[in-house]
């Protein structure tokens, strides 16, 4: 279970599909707890990815990172393209001269990108973001492989993680983020971001499974 520069980019491709399924759906949440351009933002970048698509899988994985995080920082708006952006530049230092992701290596890079997403936005799990199927997919992972599970183990705890975490924003107040300015802060509904990152973690553990 290993995934090079062309393997990312093949879920890469999986995700803007994922993406384009389910627009109306993310819109209309960021349209209630937000401003409505969640969608639009994200579809943007992996979009702009995939144009770039043959000079990016030509590029060793670390560097494949690095240039994600700085297309995705220089083309996405809102608050997603610089956590986004952030997140990749930073995992690209855990990567380091590495080929391809395994799955312990896979724990790494997403723990990179939490801590990158944390700093960069100062903000934490139960804040009601993106940070939320993150933080608990990864530390699931980690918990699993750290058990001795194995791979398809890890993976599994990734995928159930990040969908409690998604699916737990619904009853959080929002501290960060838009949703904080309204007078409910989001109580009562799903937080976009989160929803969106539950897509890219689920897509990944499906393409180490596959
Ligand atoms: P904007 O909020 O600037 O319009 P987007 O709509 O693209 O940007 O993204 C909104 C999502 O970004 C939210 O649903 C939330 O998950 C995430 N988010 C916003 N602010 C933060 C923050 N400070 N830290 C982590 N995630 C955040
Ligand atoms: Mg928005």
């Amino acid at each position: 279970m290993n995934i090079d520069s062309k393997g990312y980019m093949d879920y890469v491709a999986k995700v803007a599909r994922r993406l384009a399924d389910n627009r109306d759906y993310v819109t209309e949440l960021d349209s209630v707890t937000g401003d409505g351009d969640h969608w639009v933002n994200m579809d943007l970048g992996f979009r702009k990815l995939l144009e770039q698509r043959p000079a990016l899988e030509a590029l060793p994985l670390g560097e494949l990172f690095k240039k994600i995080g700085m297309l995705v920082m220089s083309t996405v708006g809102g608050s997603s393209g610089v956590l986004y952006g952030s997140a990749y530049i930073k995992a690209s230092q855990a990567i380091g001269q590495r080929e391809s992701l395994d799955v312990p290596l896979l724990a790494d890079v997403l723990g990179a990108m939490l801590d990158a997403i944390m700093a960069r936005g100062s903000a934490k799990p139960g804040y009601k973001t993106m940070i939320d199927p993150l933080h608990q997919g990864t530390e699931a992972m980690k918990a699993a492989l750290a058990a001795g599970k194995g791979d398809r183990a890890a993976l599994d705890a990734l995928r159930a993680g990040s969908i409690a975490g998604m699916e737990a924003t619904r009853a959080m107040e929002a501290v960060k983020g838009r949703a904080n300015y309204r007078p409910d802060k989001g109580v009562g509904h799903l937080d976009p971001g989160a929803v969106t990152m539950s897509y890219q973690l689920d897509t990944l553990a499906d393409c180490f499974s596959a």
